[in-house]
């Protein structure tokens, strides 16, 4: 039984300004947030939560990171937009920064997600029709079923969520979609020699956190370079230390031909996007080509330098890998039946419910927010847990007694 429902007046007011003046394109949990610290964010009551979302993984770095704060705001008040119609230092000191981070040859900075997606997608046409001579107009990008990749017309036209593309069309061709997690059918579908890309997030995050078997980014990436495609990672929820690796494809020591990062790459603090290859692939869009008036502003440049450092200075990775592993211990241990699933990497993880009420997510999380811990449900039954990764192991603990606690009072 779900014991508490109500909000505070002050919350309530909150809530009806923006029912009534925002569009009603989220359906949030009922809670009005003022600040953030670490692992923390606090009410308009200034009731204090866990964060298990951590913004869709892009606060890894924990809600106002005082050092990524400090960057922001000693650059704010230098230089934040040039435009790319001129050159600024820090345009050129990022660059070099994120190429030999990641050690690729070159980087093209976008702001969103779905940019960096489109950017990595142009970028595999424009290098089939260039460099793996595909007929005008042929070209052919393989994606996954299930995937999230964003929200604007291209990117939905190859999505496989009816909510995501319904009265949306007419939608963009050029896509094949194969399951999720499947080698044969990756292999049949390459046998096609339009084919220039295959885009695959290395862990389905909106799907509810869906892990392929070990050894299938590995070979996909093998057959995609067999067939001479283009092996196209979607790490903008799995990078950034965030699954216990940098990158999420490290777990397989895969190097994928286009990498494409987003949210954690700011900590949190603007939208900052990249796509990073190597010249063959990068080097085929000319001037004027591509774009974008915000992509690679001296602000985003400084802010993201700061918020890869810290990832790697307070080895992020490594905290999450350990802490990933206790937390999913802990929540096996709870052996609850209501539990049916328990899955994720480092502290990208998730649990599926398994009750016959199709609201029983929704209504576990709003009784998590009772007893101070966020998350949210995605695609009905799946609750991701996500918290920033500064997480400590006292701290997994007593999140973990949060659950535990909701778990009973709910069923
Ligand atoms: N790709 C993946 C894997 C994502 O999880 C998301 C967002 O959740 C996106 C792309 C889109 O990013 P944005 O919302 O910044 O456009």
């Amino acid at each position: 039984m779900l014991t508490v429902m109500n909000v505070s007046e002050r919350t309530q007011y909150f809530l009806d300004r923006e029912e009534r003046y925002g569009a009603h394109n989220y359906h949030p949990l009922p809670v009005v947030l003022s600040r953030g610290e670490g692992v923390y964010v606090w009410d308009v009551d200034d009731k204090r939560y866990y964060d298990f979302l951590s913004a869709y993984s892009a606060v890894n770095q924990g809600h106002c990171h005082p050092a990524i704060v400090a960057s922001f705001i000693e650059q704010a008040q230098k230089l934040t937009l040039v435009s790319r119609a001129f050159h600024s230092e820090l345009m050129a000191e990022y660059t070099e920064y994120i190429t030999r981070y990641f050690g690729y040859d070159k980087v093209l900075p976008m702001n969103t997600g779905v940019e960096g997606v489109e950017t990595a997608l142009k970028l595999a046409r424009k290098w089939g029709y260039m460099v793996k001579g595909v007929t005008d107009n042929k070209a052919k990008i393989i994606v996954c079923a299930d995937n999230f990749h964003g929200r604007t017309i291209n990117v939905i036209s190859f999505s496989t969520d009816p909510q995501s593309r319904e009265g949306f069309g007419p939608f963009t061709p050029g896509y094949e979609i194969v399951p999720y997690n499947d080698i044969p059918a990756l292999q049949l579908a390459l046998q096609d020699n339009n084919v220039v890309g295959f885009l695959v997030e290395p862990i389905q995050g909106e799907a509810g956190v869906v892990v392929p078997e070990d050894g299938y980014l590995s070979k996909a990436a093998s057959l995609c370079k067999e067939a001479n495609v283009l092996f196209i990672a979607d790490e903008i929820q799995t990078g950034l230390a965030r699954t216990g690796k940098m990158l999420a494809c490290d777990h397989e020591n895969v190097r994928p031909d286009i990498l494409i990062l987003g949210k954690a790459l700011s900590g949190g603090t603007m939208p900052v996007s990249a796509v990073l290859a190597d010249d063959e692939i990068m080097l085929t869009i000319k001037p004027g080509e591509h774009g974008s008036t915000y992509g690679g502003n001296p602000l985003a440049c400084k802010v993201t330098m700061t918020a890869l450092q810290v990832l790697q200075d307070e080895k992020m990775a490594e905290n999450a890998a350990v802490q990933g592993e206790y937390f999913r211990e802990q929540l096996k241990a709870l052996n609850h039946p209501n539990i049916g699933i328990i899955r994720g990497k480092g502290l990208l993880n998730a649990i599926v419910i398994d009750h016959a009420n199709k609201e029983a997510a929704w209504d576990l999380c709003l009784q998590l927010k009772a007893n101070g811990l966020l998350a949210k449900p995605t695609h009905g039954d799946k609750i991701r847990f996500a918290p920033p990764l500064v997480i400590s192991r006292a701290q997994v603990e007593e999140c973990t007694g949060i659950i535990k606690q909701s778990l009973e009072q709910y069923f």
